[in-house]
């Protein structure tokens, strides 16, 4: 499922293709995707119109035309903006498209491919609840720490579900944050509100860097899910920092993977020790 990471990869690329262009034609087959609205909304809504910005809030793009409007885009399981000559693209599961025109670089086409289509392709006037209602991102935005801490004290939950909660923080999704409690050396675990200040400004810094970490390794190559991850699937094998065996819970219905040793609930316990280098 895409994480933020792999959802601000899709909006530089859309970014390179169409900020500053024309839209000459839209289309979309897929009226489930467009709700509450329907194709042919869709195609008179963006046909003639400039885009004027691509933006992300957590796993939502927002492409703002030059009169107003917004295209909203969440790309749920298997969402993927695609331009038109890349070998990947498959017709069968092309859910929209967008033909474009620009100065210097002629005529080109991006599509919206979604095989599974838990997506979602939004045009509105305004911007919809589902983007107003988004915490903070935390590589657009950044993360202020004491708002961050505030917002964990006043939860109760254990804190890797908060962290998934999109009112919280934008984007991060299951593998960011087993990753960033691993970094942090938190047990997922640990209730919300039993997370201090100085252990919300640690984990402020491991969600940072494991998202950086993420977006530097899918920028590299394709197989990036080879080797990168920490804990993430790797219960059963020797935690990388003590050699102790990684465990699996369920937190929240999803599958989290942690370390018993090195990954603690004791904020004392995990003020002695020394944030993780990687
Ligand atoms: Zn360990």
């Amino acid at each position: 499922m895409p994480e933020l990471p792999d959802v601000e990869i899709a909006r530089r690329r859309l970014e390179r293709s169409l900020a500053g262009a024309t839209i000459r034609a839209a289309s979309c087959n897929d009226r489930w995707l467009l709700r509450p609205r329907s194709p042919a909304h869709f195609s008179r809504a963006l046909a003639g119109r400039t885009v004027r910005s691509v933006a992300r809030r957590g796993k939502w793009l927002r492409l703002l035309l030059d009169d107003g409007t917004r295209i909203f885009s969440h790309l749920g399981m298997t969402g993927e903006w695609l331009n038109a000559d890349d070998a990947r693209s498959e017709a069968r599961s092309e859910r929209a498209r967008l033909d474009v025109a620009r100065d210097k670089h002629g005529a080109s086409s991006v599509r919206y491919l979604d095989s599974r289509r838990f997506g979602r392709l939004v045009v509105s006037e305004r911007d919809i609840t589902e983007w107003t209602e988004l915490g903070p991102d935390p590589l657009a935005d950044g993360i202020d720490v004491s708002r961050f801490a505030a917002a964990l004290q006043r939860r109760r939950g254990a804190i890797k579900a908060v962290l998934m909660d999109q009112t919280v923080l934008a984007g991060i999704g299951n593998i960011i944050a087993t990753e960033a409690l691993w970094r942090a050396r938190m047990d997922p675990r640990t209730p919300s509100n039993r997370v201090d200040g100085a252990g919300a400004a640690r984990l402020a810094r491991a969600l940072k860097a494991e998202i950086l970490h993420e977006l530097r390794m899918r920028t590299r190559s394709d197989d990036y899910r080879q080797n990168v991850f920490s804990v993430y699937g790797r219960a059963g094998e020797a935690c990388k920092r003590c050699g102790t065996t990684i465990q699996r819970t369920v937190i929240a219905g999803r599958t989290t993977a942690f370390c018993p040793r090195c990954q603690v609930r004791s904020m004392k316990a995990l003020h002695r020790r020394r944030p993780s280098s990687r």
